[in-house]
């Protein structure tokens, strides 16, 4: 077998492609390659139909260096993994002894007939070797072809599959040299759209630069990520570089790196001054408490969500600065919040004060769409001014 360095994968079966399961074995089996440094140039659903699935793997096995499959490994009929793979490797499946005998105890421990349709989940060809399955009764295949290529065939039950893929797959893929080292870092940006990220960062995203650097538009940040596969040169130097440079151009936007989210991030901004945060949004509907509740924990002293702002009461204007005062006193926190979401024209306007030890601050932001899209990013950009306001203090 030859080090793996491109992947293809293939999910079986009809439930994916009538659209009642969604497949995220694919997506599991993508980022866990990617992140070994191995090439994924293409997933496939296909539905159980033997010429298509022989197909599918004779195409991607024409292409990629390892080939993944879920599914198709039930007893029934319509699971067709074994047949497809049999056909296309030109041998025949046998039952293996001892495959079948531990299918047979597995029944028998559950006092339970050996149906004849799991015989063939007993089955094995000449190139094959069974991957064990400790959750179900379907064993995957691990198929050597003589050119050094791979086919592995895993059970469509994410439950089952996961662990025989990094349990059992990974390490023998691992042994025999599995992608190519990787560097690289996501900056995590926000309050810029993507195309604007691309105006500033010019030939930086140019398809075939080294190292590569694109932009993922996400719910809550629009992700930059810069990586590059080793070669002869300082890969990690070769990604700190491009990263400074990247921070150069749009580094006033960067909330975070990595795999940070907002309530991390605020968390830890929240930490370093051992401070608690409390909160009023106005007009969100929780999209706040939503976004950093259940992140902040403890942190949260106090959280509340009104329709609207409240009427002026003895003589008190219920100014924004005034809610978030309330709120601190409320929740006893350091830190108060109060935050207005106002729909202007088709999107979102947000206003927001924060109250700290160091004085109040406000703020007015307009995010792309109203209604819940809105309403979604207008919590963004509030998580975004209350950490901007926790970062930047004044010099004590
Ligand atoms: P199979 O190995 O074809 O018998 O798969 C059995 C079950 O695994 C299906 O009925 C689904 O519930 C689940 N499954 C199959 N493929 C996938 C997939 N690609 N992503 C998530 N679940 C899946
Ligand atoms: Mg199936």
């Amino acid at each position: 077998m030859q080090p793996v360095r491109t992947a293809e994968l293939l999910s079986i079966g009809t439930e994916l492609t009538v659209g009642e399961t969604r497949d995220t074995n694919a997506g599991d089996l993508a980022r866990d390659l990617t992140s070994h440094g191995v090439v994924v140039g293409r997933m496939a659903a296909i539905a159980d139909d033997l010429p298509a699935v022989t197909e599918a793997f004779r195409e991607a096995l024409g292409r990629a260096e390892l080939v993944v499959s879920t599914g198709g490994l039930g007893p029934t009929p319509d699971d067709l993994t074994r047949e497809a793979i049999a056909g296309l490797v030109g041998e025949t499946p046998a039952v293996d002894p001892a495959l079948d005998a531990w299918l047979g105890e597995l029944f028998e421990r559950r006092g339970l007939p050996f149906p004849e349709a799991n015989r063939k989940q007993a089955w094995l060809i000449p190139s094959a070797q069974a991957i064990p399955n400790e959750n179900g009764t379907a064993p995957g295949w691990w198929v050597d072809r003589p050119d050094g290529r791979v086919i592995v065939a895993l059970p469509g039950p994410p439950r089952e599959m996961r662990p025989m893929w990094s349990g059992w797959v990974v390490p023998r893929l691992e042994e025999h040299g599995l992608g190519r080292p990787l560097a690289s870092v996501t900056l995590r940006l926000t309050g810029i759209g993507e195309s604007a990220i691309a105006d500033r960062l010019g030939p930086l995203l140019d398809t075939g630069a080294r190292p590569q650097v694109a932009t993922y538009a996400r719910a809550d940040a629009v992700d930059i990520r810069i990586w590059a596969h080793a070669g002869a040169d300082d890969v990690a130097a070769l990604v700190a570089a491009t990263e400074a440079r990247v921070l150069e151009l749009v580094g006033e936007y960067a909330w975070a790196r990595g795999q940070t989210t907002w309530p991390e991030a605020v968390a830890e901004a929240l930490d370093a001054e051992g401070w608690r945060v409390s909160m009023v949004e106005v007009a969100t509907r929780g999209a706040v408490l939503g976004l950093l509740g259940e992140g902040l924990g403890d942190r949260l002293a106090f959280a509340e969500s009104l329709r609207e702002r409240p009427a002026p009461h003895d003589g008190h204007r219920a100014t924004l600065e005034h809610l978030a005062g309330r709120a601190r006193e409320l929740g006893g926190s350091e830190v108060g919040v109060a935050a207005e979401a106002r729909e202007r024209g088709g999107d979102t306007a947000v206003t927001v004060a924060v109250v700290t030890p160091d004085g109040s601050h406000r703020e007015t932001r307009v995010v792309f769409l109203a209604g819940p899209l809105g309403r979604g990013r207008a919590a963004v950009a509030i998580a975004a001014i209350l950490l901007k306001r926790l970062r930047d203090r004044p010099p004590r």
